[in-house]
């Protein structure tokens, strides 16, 4: 099968998906990562202080394709493919600061999200997977949103995933349960939690898992200090080594690619 799936930024799928798209590509599937918002100046622990202000964008836009390269060549000669949808990240498209990307309202008619339309549409997936947008940031919703304008989701294995590290925040339990209970309304679907694997039943098996997000997360380590990073790798631990999709009817109907 081929699963699509969307990542708002390079890195959001690593970040909350990586134990699962192994164990996919492991089963065979086919993968395809889209990145949406790739040209982009946001790279904190980057050099990017010392780059003129006028090639920024370039240079943190190349800075974070290679991170993504790095994630990618971690799953070796497996059928991982990337797609760069090279869209402007918010702060530059909708000139705002970077505090300023969260809550701001989604227009899914804005042009350049047909990319992302175009992108799910051309790609012939038998499953897609969406960010929950659990931070309100305005590219997590806005790829969220242009996605679900043109799938078929009564038919169509959709899943949505918890991105980090917001997922792993204080008090984001209940942020997922209200970003699940609303796309449940809008969809007219009650999404269901599932895993991509079965629970790690040893202390061994689960370090290993953290560690192996600590390495995916790493990959990135413009977006990401040390801190962060053990957010995300640790998080995994509440769920025996895994990672939590919520899914549609459809999904489960497959039957396929998950454990409750
Ligand atoms: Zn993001």
């Amino acid at each position: 099968m081929k699963i699509a799936v969307v990542s708002p930024h390079r890195g959001d799928a690593a970040f909350a998906l990586d134990l699962t798209v192994a164990a996919w590509l492991e089963q065979g599937h086919a993968i395809e990562v889209m990145s949406c918002f790739t040209r982009s100046e946001f790279a904190p622990y980057s050099d990017v202080r010392s780059v003129h202000a006028n090639d920024r964008v370039s240079f943190v836009t190349a800075v974070r394709k290679r991170e993504e390269e790095a994630w990618r060549k971690r799953f070796g000669a497996a059928k991982l493919a990337i797609t760069d949808l090279n869209v402007k990240d918010a702060p530059i498209r909708l000139h705002c600061s970077p505090e300023e990307v969260f809550g701001r309202p989604a227009d899914v008619s804005e042009k350049v999200l047909s990319k992302v339309r175009r992108a799910l549409e051309g790609s012939k997936a038998g499953a897609v997977v969406l960010p929950l947008g659990l931070s309100g940031h305005v590219d997590h919703v806005s790829a969220r949103d242009a996605a679900l304008s043109v799938l078929a989701l009564a038919d169509l294995p959709t899943a949505f995933y918890e991105e980090l590290p917001d997922a792993a925040a204080a008090g984001a339990e209940g942020a997922i349960e209200g970003a699940v209970h609303a796309l449940s309304l809008s969809l007219q679907c009650e999404l269901q939690p599932v895993y991509a694997t079965e629970p790690r039943q040893t202390n061994d098996a689960i370090v290993e898992a953290v560690q192996s997000k600590r390495r995916a997360a790493w990959c990135y380590d413009s977006q990401i200090d040390e801190a962060v990073t053990t957010q995300i790798a640790e998080f995994c631990q509440r769920y025996q080594g895994r990672e939590r999709l919520w899914v549609n009817a459809a999904w489960l109907r497959g039957g396929m690619l998950m454990h409750e």
